[in-house]
């Protein structure tokens, strides 16, 4: 652990030739010309982006299912992996609680609500070593860590390696960057979007908050950003 609250985060895999595959399934639905030879063809990275963006906006989103992307990320509550695993087109490798034992002091993760508060993050901190505690006691008497791990809280620091296409990407990105998302999974989500965008500045504006992509807010408690989308209904 880094010793703060904050996700850890690290791009470990994509490919380099992402638009380039991009490219050549957008283009091979409508030519002529075998895959090889426009994988091959020396369009630069102006002409791939115009056909990318166009395809891409008009929903033909199997063009994107072609690229995968791996991150690892640590330091994060299973508070937020429990919520990102609800995300079925992801593939997960988690750390287990079954095989892992916790050894003294487990890692865990303050909401930034009580932690700004010294009397309730001692608080919080106090019933962390309670657990601790007794989590330890069953362990040393012989209780198996996949029992014994039923005490510990959603708190829980939790390391992960996650995969996903690029649709799922951008999809995960659209519903958790949303402002009605929780904190942490936003936080997460937003560095997971960051660490990409910096391989691949073109992809800002497709992971971004599902309102900013569609221009309205489907959201019963709006954060105001966009226009509601029964205001606009109304409107017209
Ligand atoms: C702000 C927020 C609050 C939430 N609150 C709750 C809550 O209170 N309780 C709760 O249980 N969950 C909650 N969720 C989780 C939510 O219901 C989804 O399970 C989660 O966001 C995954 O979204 P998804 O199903 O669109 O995406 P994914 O599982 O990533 O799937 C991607 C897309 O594939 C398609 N798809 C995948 N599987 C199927 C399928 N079996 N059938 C048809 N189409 C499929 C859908 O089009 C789907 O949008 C919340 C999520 C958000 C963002």
């Amino acid at each position: 652990m880094d010793g703060n609250n904050n996700p850890i985060v690290n791009l470990i895999s994509k490919p380099d030739n992402m638009l380039k595959t991009i490219y050549t399934a957008c283009r091979t639905c409508y030519s002529a010309d075998y895959p090889i030879n426009i994988y091959n063809s020396d369009a630069d990275e102006e002409k791939m982006l115009k056909l990318i963006n166009r395809v891409i906006s008009s929903g033909h989103y199997s063009t994107i299912e072609h690229i995968q992307v791996s991150f690892t990320i640590a330091n994060v509550s299973r508070a937020c992996t429990h919520q990102l695993v609800r995300h079925r087109l992801m593939s997960f490798s988690q750390k287990s609680q079954r095989y892992v034992k916790e050894k003294g002091q487990f890692d865990y993760l303050i909401p930034p609500t009580i932690e700004k508060d010294e009397k309730l993050k001692a608080k919080f901190a106090d019933f962390m070593g309670k657990i601790s505690n007794v989590y330890q006691e069953f362990v040393d008497s012989g209780i198996p860590a996949e029992d014994a791990r039923a005490v510990l809280p959603n708190a829980c620091a939790t390391s992960l390696v996650a995969s996903l296409n690029l649709r799922e990407m951008i999809h995960l990105a659209n519903l958790r960057l949303c402002t009605r998302a929780q904190y942490e999974i936003r936080t997460m989500v937003k560095m997971m979007c960051d660490e990409l965008i910096k391989e691949e500045p073109w992809l800002k504006d497709y992971l971004v908050p599902k309102c900013v992509a569609s221009g309205f807010c489907d959201e019963d408690k709006s954060c105001g950003r966009m226009p509601k989308l029964q205001d606009l209904i109304k409107q017209d």
